[in-house]
């Protein structure tokens, strides 16, 4: 079976039935470019080849198991599973701005352990292959296709690090980004990630026009090592260096969530300041979305405002987010593998 992303698999099939390169292309933009789904797809090819394609290639895979659409905002959760049965999430963000955003997972699991995060708890499974990331970005397209729409922006904020899972990101977001493929600007792609400064520099290198997103979420070094445990191998100030490289391709993401007494003092945003200093930079402030077992609490809206006008006052291009799905567990950090029982 040949994937679908594998040009030189398809060369084959294309060769032997002698379909012309042009249908190969309809092909193509039917199946990533307008998301019409796999008959569609086969339509554009003449008859005669159809069933071969069919028989040799493999179009799905992962199997959505559930989707559960948020009843307070716009947000579906999907739960996709594993080809050896692990469960895994992607999210349909549908803002009032009309923007639908897709977050996607690269992992089972995640072996960060961020204490915040639900997903974290579960520990670490596997890495997703590149088909299984792409998977999700093709199922949702078309679950978004079927409402007249298109996603504008994906995002590698589900489950795991994706920068821990390096070989099959960088080869999911080249057919992201390809022209025969999904064709998205790299500028509509965002990679997030807790910090891990080697990574980091691999991936502005290779992918200068896809956003990063640095999990930041406090500029002291105790109280980071107490949120991620990576904080530990990677200090913040191996961390400034490499934000300061990476800015050089554009401004950064910083993802700071705001935990009630652990992160949103006064202090806490003059030492971000300090630390954030002539980076360009965007902060982006995120609520807390609670989840059982968790000892954490998230900071009260007017203390988040305050907190986003002091970094306003001292310069910096500031957004305080409000977050989708939280009535179906899809909000940032609620992610998990079992079926939480919707
Ligand atoms: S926040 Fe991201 S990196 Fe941290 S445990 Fe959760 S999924 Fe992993």
């Amino acid at each position: 079976m040949a994937s679908l992303y594998d040009t030189a698999g398809i060369e084959e099939l294309r060769s032997r039935n002698a379909v012309q390169p042009h249908r190969i292309k309809l092909f193509r933009t039917a199946l990533f470019k307008k998301a019409l789904g796999w008959g569609a797809a086969l339509d554009t090819l003449p008859e005669t080849a159809r069933l071969d394609f069919s028989n040799h290639i493999e179009f799905q895979s992962l199997e959505l198991l559930e989707r559960h659409d948020s009843k307070t905002d716009g947000a579906s959760k999907l739960i996709f599973k594993t080809p050896d049965q692990h469960l895994i999430e992607s999210v349909i963000l549908r803002p009032k701005t009309g923007r639908i955003s897709l977050c996607i997972s690269s992992q089972v699991g995640c072996a960060c352990y961020c204490s915040f995060c639900a997903t974290g708890m579960m520990g670490f499974t596997r890495n997703l292959t590149c088909d299984e990331i792409l998977d999700q970005v093709l199922q949702a397209s078309q679950i978004v296709k079927e409402e007249g729409r298109s996603i504008r922006n994906i995002v590698f904020m589900g489950m795991g690090e994706p920068l821990l899972n390096m070989e099959h990101l960088f080869s999911a977001l080249a057919i992201l980004c390809g022209p025969s493929f999904f064709n998205y600007a790299g500028s509509r792609l965002m990679v997030s990630t807790v910090g891990i400064p080697h990574a980091m520099a691999r991936f502005s290198e290779q992918f200068p026009a896809v956003q990063l997103a640095l999990s930041l979420h406090s500029a002291r070094q105790a109280v980071r090592e107490k949120l991620m445990p990576q904080a530990r191998k990677y200090t913040l100030d191996v961390l400034r260096e490499t934000l300061v490289e990476a800015s050089r391709n554009g401004k950064v993401m910083i993802e700071y969530l705001l935990l009630a007494g652990v992160n949103d003092s006064v202090e806490d945003s003059q030492v971000l300041t300090d630390y954030l200093r002539d980076i360009p930079v965007h902060i982006n402030l995120i609520p807390f979305n609670e989840y059982s077992g968790c000892n954490l609490h998230g900071t009260p809206l007017a203390e988040r405002k305050a907190f986003a006008d002091r970094l306003k006052a001292a310069g910096f291009n500031t957004t305080l987010r409000y977050s989708l799905g939280s009535d179906i567990a899809a909000a940032c950090g609620q992610l998990v593998q079992h079926k939480n029982g919707l």
